[in-house]
């Protein structure tokens, strides 16, 4: 069976961030199955939500997943590989598999590996960086990518930034409205112990928005049940969902609320791709660092006041200044503000 194959091993962020790039691929080669090598765990949703044909899942520092990996992929004729994953590993994985072509970003052993080497933008927002790499082998892609708007393009707090970004860079052809639910999403971990907003703030957004009336539902996944068992009791009207849904039955809920309240984290870009209004509190991080949620319906909260920002590409475990105050200083009712503003600008018309 003929295939392309894109090699996606990062988290699940940037695998959302990926899905313009695998539905252009679909659209344009459909007679080509799409195969996605994805971390483990992330596969499922692609599936299910119909946008790669098959996922083959890799362990990060497995050697025997990357071996298997490599066997399934023997059984396909594969045209093209796209390595949209930046890593010697990924470089190395696809430099073993047999193809028509390879294509990936410019790197010091890029030449070694790929067929065409495309650079990588720095400055823009990471969907656009990564269905960049269609531009040698799509000439709509690069058309339209020398035809943007780039102006405030990172920046979701500046107002009908992303309309002017072509159907093809967008999770959905057309951006569905949202019957309002009164229901709100709270997403309070991530990854990175420096990106997560305060227990504190969360507790009081929570309470807020039961007293308001709302159904507020606390969500994440394994890793982050505790923390919103700790919110929980703090907020007790509020529901635990944490631990509870698969990656594919969160992305699948979120279509139904009318705000998720998160931190820079995957949350930011589930709720982008299902068009629900996503408010996204950044502290160690910035949107120069081009991870905005990729939605119209989006808004910031952030400290614009501190030097030491961003202190990372992902943010650290500890704050190396010791005092967090990329977090600690924004208030609770600076991101109530934002989400009500947020909540009004999405339902009023
Ligand atoms: S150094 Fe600054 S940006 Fe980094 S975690 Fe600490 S307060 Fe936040």
């Amino acid at each position: 069976m003929q295939a392309n194959v894109v090699i996606q091993t990062a988290f699940l962020g940037d695998l959302i961030l990926s899905i313009p790039l695998f539905k252009r691929l679909k659209e344009t080669q459909p007679k080509l199955s799409l195969i996605v090598v994805c971390k483990k765990g992330l596969g499922d949703f692609l599936i299910q939500e119909k946008i790669a044909d098959q996922c083959i899942e890799i362990t990060k520092g497995d050697k025997k997943s990357y071996q298997t990996a490599l066997n399934i992929l023997e059984k396909f004729e594969i045209e093209n590989i796209y390595c949209v994953h930046r890593s010697i590993r990924s470089l190395l994985f696809a430099a073993q598999i047999r193809a028509k072509k390879k294509i990936g970003f410019s790197s010091f052993f890029g030449f070694w590996v790929f067929d065409d080497q495309v650079d990588f933008a720095d400055e823009w927002p990471e969907v656009l960086r990564i269905i960049k790499i269609l531009e040698t082998t799509d000439t709509v892609i690069y058309k339209s990518l020398s035809n943007v708007n780039w102006e405030n393009l990172n920046d979701p707090n500046a107002d009908g930034v992303l309309p002017s970004v072509p159907d093809i860079f967008a999770f959905k052809k057309k951006y569905i409205s949202k019957v309002p639910t009164k229901k709100i999403a709270l997403f309070p971990g991530s990854v990175w112990a420096t990106k997560k907003w305060t227990e504190a703030g969360f507790v009081a957004v929570a309470n807020f928005f039961l007293k308001e009336g709302y159904t507020v539902d606390l969500m994440g996944g394994p890793d982050e049940k505790q923390l919103c068992e700790q919110i929980a009791s703090a907020a007790p009207q509020a529901t635990l969902w944490a631990g509870r849904l698969s990656i594919a039955e969160s992305v699948q809920a979120i279509a139904n609320y009318d705000l998720v309240i998160c931190n820079d984290s995957a949350a930011a870009h589930m709720a982008s791709y299902q068009c629900t209004p996503v408010l996204t509190i950044f502290g160690p991080t910035t949107l120069n660092l081009g991870f905005r949620p990729w939605s119209n319906s989006a808004i910031i909260v952030e400290n614009n006041g501190l030097d030491c920002r961003p202190c990372g590409k992902h943010g650290h475990q500890k704050c190396p200044l010791g005092h967090h105050n990329c977090m600690n200083l924004i208030g609770p009712q600076q991101v109530i503000d934002a989400a009500l503003f947020l909540i009004s600008k999405s339902y009023s018309a």
